[in-house]
């Protein structure tokens, strides 16, 4: 009986579009990659920077293997925090421009800690409807009242704030709208987070790195606040993997003595931090790649100008052609594969109904010619 509802709803999901499928990556990351035995052009990773494969990185990871061994063999209050994991914290608070920062595994387990970690019972989260699935499940952990918010809408957010009693009130955004590419009005909202006595809980996992000459989307908006809490992932355009929410040291603090993702859990690797205090280093010296990045960008918006193709308003390297139905973004995206171009359709819950979408992504790895190449196909598809 138990089998037989999952198979049904495994079916179900099926006929409805939105079963999902694993590719076989058979190379490491970047742009070229052999896929299920093909050859391909990759344009779905959030490698922004080619940082995922970078050399200085690699070697910096097998370094800190030498040094650090593999395991952390504890969580950080145990015995798990290595002088390697200290470094990293201050270098990404620094690099952030915040006072204090907190390594946590994934962005995940961060979003998951934080908003326990300050609010809870008769407390008010407030997200945008588009926020990550992260941020949702943090605010469901919190079992705290939880308010969506309209999109990016600043007006409607303050009008939540203003009729809620709650003490405490926090409010979380992607700061890079994962599935749309576009921002969140971060001046506005810590405005609005001010006047309502409220967190703002910024997720930069897409800004982080891409945004403000890789410091993110603070630098970009030239932001600070005690209010501002901000969580940066290390998987994305870092290349690494990981995690660190930033901000002020008592909060900080608080996530440290209290955030159960943080507490409960095994600390990473040592040799990956190593790795991301490398990653840092690399964003420094090789601004490079943010004008690769930036070029890529506009080169692809001018070309599906004036095409059938309508991408979503954005400036990031995330650039969502929108389709509409399910099946029309699958088969869009099995022409493309069918000429060496990897594309993913992101279809619901992922995205709203009615909205599946390519999700075009950038890396500064991309030449102009691999760009011409798949503004060239979808013109003649
Ligand atoms: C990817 C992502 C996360 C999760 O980060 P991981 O380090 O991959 O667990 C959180 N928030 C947003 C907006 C993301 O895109």
């Amino acid at each position: 009986m138990l089998l037989r509802l999952l198979e049904e709803d495994l079916a179900a999901r099926a006929a409805a579009g939105l079963k999902r499928q694993r590719r076989v990556v058979e190379t490491p990351a970047g742009v070229r990659l052999r896929v299920d035995g093909r050859e391909v052009l990759a344009f779905g990773s959030n490698d922004y920077l080619g940082l995922a494969n970078h050399p200085k990185i690699a070697a910096a990871l097998q370094q800190g293997v030498g040094t650090w061994g593999v395991g952390a063999g504890a969580s950080h209050l145990l015995t798990g925090h290595y002088a390697v994991h200290e470094e990293l914290e201050q270098a990404l608070a620094q690099w952030v421009g915040l006072p204090r920062a907190l390594a946590f595994s994934t962005g995940y387990l961060a979003n998951l800690g934080v908003i326990p970690a300050l609010v809870g019972r008769n407390d008010a989260v407030f997200g945008d409807r588009l926020n990550h699935a992260s941020l949702h499940d943090g605010a469901l952990l919190a079992r705290a009242e939880f308010e969506r918010y309209a999109h990016n809408d600043v007006a409607d957010l303050a009008r939540r704030l203003e009729a809620c009693p709650a003490r405490r009130k926090l409010v979380a955004t992607d700061a890079v709208f994962s599935m749309d590419g576009d921002l969140a009005p971060l001046r506005e909202l810590l405005a609005v987070a001010e006047a309502h006595d409220a967190w703002l809980l910024v997720d930069d996992a897409h800004g982080f790195g891409v945004l403000g000459e890789g410091r993110g989307a603070l630098a970009h908006f030239g932001l600070a606040s005690p209010r501002l809490i901000y969580m940066g992932t290390l998987g994305k355009a870092a290349g690494v993997c990981g995690a660190f929410v930033a901000g002020t040291d008592t909060v900080i603090e608080t996530l440290l003595q209290s955030a159960r993702s943080y507490v409960f859990t095994t600390a990473s690797p040592p040799a990956l931090a190593r790795a991301a205090c490398a990653s840092l280093e690399v964003m420094r010296d090789e601004p490079q790649r943010h004008r690769a990045l930036a070029s890529r960008i506009a080169q692809l918006k001018e070309g599906l100008a004036g095409t059938r193709w309508s991408l979503l308003p954005s400036d990031t390297p995330i650039q969502p052609l929108l389709v509409g139905d399910n099946e029309s973004v699958l088969a869009l995206s099995a022409a493309l594969w069918e000429q060496g171009f990897w594309v993913p359709a992101i279809r619901p819950p992922t995205v709203p109904k009615g909205t599946a979408r390519l999700r075009i992504s950038l890396s500064a790895e991309h030449g102009a010619a691999d760009v011409a190449a798949l503004t060239s196909a979808l013109r003649r598809l």
